[in-house]
C-alpha cells in the first residue's frame, strides 16, 4: 500500500501566532465578530474560518482534527472529549428511533454497553455478530439497518476485521461502515480500505502518556459538518467537546506516534514469540498462529508492525490476578486498564474492561477467565523484561521449571 500516514503528519506545517513552532492555543470559549452579519452567517454555517463558540469548534481542536484526518486519509475530522463521546455522537447522528445496527460482538466494553443498554432506550436495536464470518454479518442485516460497526483489531480478543470485504457489503446494503481503529493507529488505515467513518480513542496510543481522555471521528466533510450542525448535530448538542489545552498537548504527542508504534510493535512481537515458545496460549496478530495473521499482513502499513496488544491465557482468574500483582511488584508494568502507555499495562478483561458483557456471552466468544491483556510498553531492553516476566511465571507455577 502506498499510503504513508506518518509522512502526512510530518508534512503538516503550523505556525504559532508569534512565530512559535507549535500552533498557538486558543484560550477562549467565545469569539468576537466585527460585524453582526458575520455572526448570523456563522450560525448558518456559511462563514468559513470564523469561530463562534468553543463547543462548536476551536482553532486548537481544528489543528488536531486536521492532523488526524491526514493520518487516516479522510477529508476532515472532529475531536471529542473522549472516545465514547466520539462513538456516541456518530451512532446517534446516523440512527433514529426504529433503526438497527449490526455490530461485532467483540468490541470495547463501553461501546457494547452503549449499544446493548443505552441506545435501546431510543428504540435503536443492535445485533451482535462474529465479524470474521461475513455470512453471519450479512444475514443480520435488515431493511432497518443503518450502521455496520466493528473495531479493526478487536478489544480484547484481537480479532481482525476484513474491512475491504465489509466495505463492499456495506455499500451493497447502503450502510455506513464505522470502524474503531484505536488498537492499530498507523498500522492500519481503514479509510483506505473503504471504511466510511474511522473513530479513535485518543486516550490510548495516539496520546500515549495516559494523562488524558480524548476521541476523534475521521470522515467526510459532509458528515463532520452534520455532526457540528448547531440545529441537529450530535457533536454540537451532546456536548462532549475537547478542551483546547488538551488538543494542543495531544497534537504534540501525535508527532512522535510513528516512533512509539514501531517500538510498541517490536516489543510486543518479541514477547509474543517468546511466550508462545514457552507453550503459553498467546494471541498476537503478528504470530503465524493467529487466525487473521495473513489478513492483517495484507492490510497493514508494514513499518508499524502488528501493534502493542497481546493476550495470554494462564488458566484461571486467580492465577491471572496473582501473576499481574507479582509483575507489578517487580516493576514490569502496572495492573491497570487502558493501553498505549509508555510502560506496560495489564488487566484481566473478563472481570474489568469487558465485565459489561455477560459471563455466558464472554464464554461463547472465547473470553476466558484466565485471559490477561497486555499493552506492551516502550521498554528499551525487552529481553530483560521477558526474563523477569518468565521468573514471575515460574514462581507462580504458570510455567513448569523444565519448560522454562
Ligand atoms: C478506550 C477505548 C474506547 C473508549 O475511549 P475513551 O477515550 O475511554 O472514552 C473505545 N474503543 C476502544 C477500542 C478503546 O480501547
Amino acid at each position: 500500500m502506498s499510503f504513508k500516514p506518518a509522512n502526512n503528519i510530518q508534512d503538516l506545517q503550523y505556525f504559532g501566532e508569534f512565530g512559535g513552532v507549535n500552533p498557538s492555543i486558543s484560550d477562549s470559549s467565545t469569539y468576537t465578530f466585527l460585524s453582526a452579519k458575520t455572526m448570523f452567517d456563522t450560525f448558518e454555517g456559511n462563514a468559513d474560518g470564523c469561530y463562534l463558540y468553543s463547543r462548536h469548534s476551536t482553532p486548537s481542536n481544528l489543528y488536531l482534527g486536521e492532523a488526524l484526518a491526514a493520518m487516516e486519509g479522510t477529508e476532515t475530522a472532529n475531536v471529542y472529549a473522549s472516545g465514547m463521546g466520539a462513538i456516541a455522537s456518530v451512532i446517534l447522528q446516523i440512527c433514529k428511533g426504529g433503526d438497527h445496527i449490526v455490530s461485532s460482538r467483540t468490541i470495547y466494553g463501553g461501546t457494547y454497553a452503549f449499544l446493548k443498554n443505552f441506545t435501546t432506550n431510543f428504540n435503536i436495536e443492535t445485533s451482535f455478530v462474529d465479524i470474521t464470518k461475513l455470512e453471519s454479518v450479512e444475514s443480520a442485516i435488515t431493511s432497518k439497518t443503518r450502521i455496520l460497526y466493528c473495531e479493526s483489531v478487536s478489544n480484547p480478543l484481537l480479532e481482525v476485521a476484513d474491512m475491504a470485504r465489509l466495505a463492499r457489503l456495506a455499500k451493497k446494503h447502503n450502510l455506513k461502515l464505522v470502524v474503531d481503529n484505536t488498537f492499530s493507529p498507523l498500522s492500519i488505515s481503514p479509510a483506505k480500505l473503504g471504511v466510511d467513518i474511522v473513530i479513535h480513542s485518543l486516550t490510548k496510543f495516539i496520546n500515549g502518556s495516559s494523562d488524558t481522555v480524548g476521541g476523534v471521528v475521521c470522515a467526510s466533510q459532509e458528515f463532520v459538518d452534520d455532526l457540528r450542525n448547531v440545529n441537529d448535530g450530535a457533536a454540537m448538542l451532546l456536548g462532549s467537546t475537547m478542551d483546547s489545552l488538551r488538543a494542543a498537548s495531544i497534537l504534540k504527542n501525535l508527532r512522535t506516534l510513528h516512533i512509539r508504534m514501531q517500538q510498541h510493535s517490536k516489543n510486543a512481537m518479541y514477547l509474543a514469540k517468546k511466550f508462545e515458545g514457552l507453550g503459553l496460549k498467546t494471541v498476537y496478530p503478528g504470530l503465524a498462529s493467529h487466525p487473521s495473521h495473513d489478513l492483517f499482513k495484507a492490510m497493514m502499513n508494514e513499518q508499524y508492525g502488528f501493534g502493542g496488544m497481546l493476550t495470554i491465557d494462564v488458566g484461571s482468574l486467580e492465577k491471572a490476578n496473582e501473576l499481574m500483582e507479582l509483575m507489578q511488584n517487580q516493576n514490569l508494568g502496572y495492573l491497570a486498564v487502558s493501553l498505549g502507555f509508555y510502560k506496560t499495562l495489564f488487566s484481566a478483561p473478563g472481570s474489568s474492561t469487558s465485565s459489561e458483557i455477560p459471563e455466558d456471552e464472554q464464554e461463547e466468544m472465547g473470553l476466558s477467565d484466565g485471559l490477561i491483556r497486555f499493552s506492551i510498553g516502550l521498554d528499551a531492553d525487552i529481553e530483560r523484561t521477558f526474563q523477569k516476566m518468565k521468573e514471575c511465571m515460574i514462581k507462580l507455577d504458570v510455567l513448569e521449571k523444565e519448560t522454562a
